[in-house]
């Protein structure tokens, strides 16, 4: 199926490789950024033929310019949504816009007759807040209000909830449905890259002192992209909810896998494993690591098997996704080795 679609964010990591399948596949392809300045940038970050992509100015947190972006679409694929590096000053700086964003793109989708909406949520909405637990399925909810939550896990659980609720009350025929990746890793096209890249930066410039207990589930660029585009052709999507992961690593795996693969230039990729206590004592003082220290020696798991069942999805294999990121942030000048 090909038609009109429109993908919010057209200057993110993950929107960026949705928009290029989507218009290997036919579809023409509208796509939001929060200013027009930048379409030259982005189209030319793109590499697309122009005649297949349409830009439009819209913010999450303005009115202005949903309802143009989505004229003449069928689908919505929503995909914008505050990622910072930096924990903000307050929550609410990555709430608002995440919720709000959701609720605008989808009242503008439903006035322009759109038949399905897929938004991209995340394994942050599905997994915090869960004591004991490490394995999780679409049937999980992170609580906002426990303290294992922070600013960005309540921003994609807020927003994912309050647009189910929205198109439990208004949605019509519209069809809605999430897709809910862990960490996404994977290629680059440009210097410009999501945060989610970061820890891999840090240990191939060996600005890591050691490695820190954290592990994460991670997923190809390539796969959430793939995913989407499964989720706005696949039939009757109405209310689904997607898990979109491929397995869990600790950074001493994923630091094995880099060693293995780059030899030479991994040589600044440390080895020794940070102590907890250490972590925790910088916790004092960094509020980034504050945010996340609750997660050392935490699995966080994702059972992907509904996604493999109805969308036939599978992820590829994870040591490819690792060095295809390192490969790239060193051909792009990103990281020194
Ligand atoms: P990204 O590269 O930082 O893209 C985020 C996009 O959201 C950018 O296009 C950004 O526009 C846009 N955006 C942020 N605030 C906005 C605002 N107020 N108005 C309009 N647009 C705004 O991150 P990404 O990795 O591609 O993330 C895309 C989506 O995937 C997000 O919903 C994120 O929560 C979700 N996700 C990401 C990961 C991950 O590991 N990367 C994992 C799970 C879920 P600007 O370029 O103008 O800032």
């Amino acid at each position: 199926m090909a038609g009109t679609v429109f993908v919010s964010g057209g200057s993110g990591y993950i929107a960026g490789f949705l928009i290029r399948q989507l218009v290997a596949e036919g579809w023409m392809v509208h796509t939001s950024i929060r200013n027009l300045a930048k379409e030259a940038e982005v189209r030319a970050h793109l590499g697309l033929d122009d005649s297949k992509l349409k830009f439009f100015a819209a913010d999450l947190m303005s009115d202005m310019g949903w309802a143009e972006a989505m004229a003449g679409c069928s689908h919505v694929a929503h995909v914008a949504s505050p990622l910072p590096a930096n924990a903000p000053k307050h929550e609410d700086e990555l709430i608002v816009p995440a919720r709000d964003g959701a609720l605008r793109a989808l009242k503008a989708a439903k006035a322009a007759g759109v038949k399905r909406f897929v938004m991209t949520s995340s394994m942050a909405a599905v997994a915090y807040g869960h004591q004991g637990k490490s394995r999780f399925t679409e049937a999980d909810w992170t609580d906002p209000t426990s303290k294992d939550a922070y600013a960005y896990t309540r921003s994609k659980t807020i927003a994912e909830r309050a647009a189910r609720d929205w198109v439990a009350a208004n949605g019509g025929d519209m069809e809605f449905c999430t897709v809910n990746p862990v960490l996404v890793l994977g290629p680059l096209q440009s210097g410009d890259f999501s945060t989610s890249l970061e820890a891999i930066k840090k240990m191939l410039e060996g600005s890591l002192p050691g490695l820190p207990n954290f592990g994460f589930g991670i997923v190809d660029v390539r796969d959430v992209a793939d995913m989407h585009v499964r989720c706005l052709n696949a039939p009757n999507m109405a209310g689904e909810r997607f898990l979109c992961s491929g397995p869990f690593l600790w950074m001493r795996e994923i630091a094995a896998i880099l060693k293995a693969g780059l030899g030479e230039q991994a040589r600044k990729v440390p080895t020794r494993r940070l102590p907890d206590w250490l972590v925790k004592v910088t916790a004092w003082f960094d509020p980034l690591i504050r945010q996340v220290v609750g997660e050392l020696g935490r699995t966080r798991d994702a059972d992907t098997s509904h996604a493999k069942a109805v969308l036939g999805w599978e992820a590829r294999p994870v040591e490819g996704t690792i060095l295809d990121t390192a490969r790239d942030m060193i051909r792009l000048g990103i990281v020194k080795v």
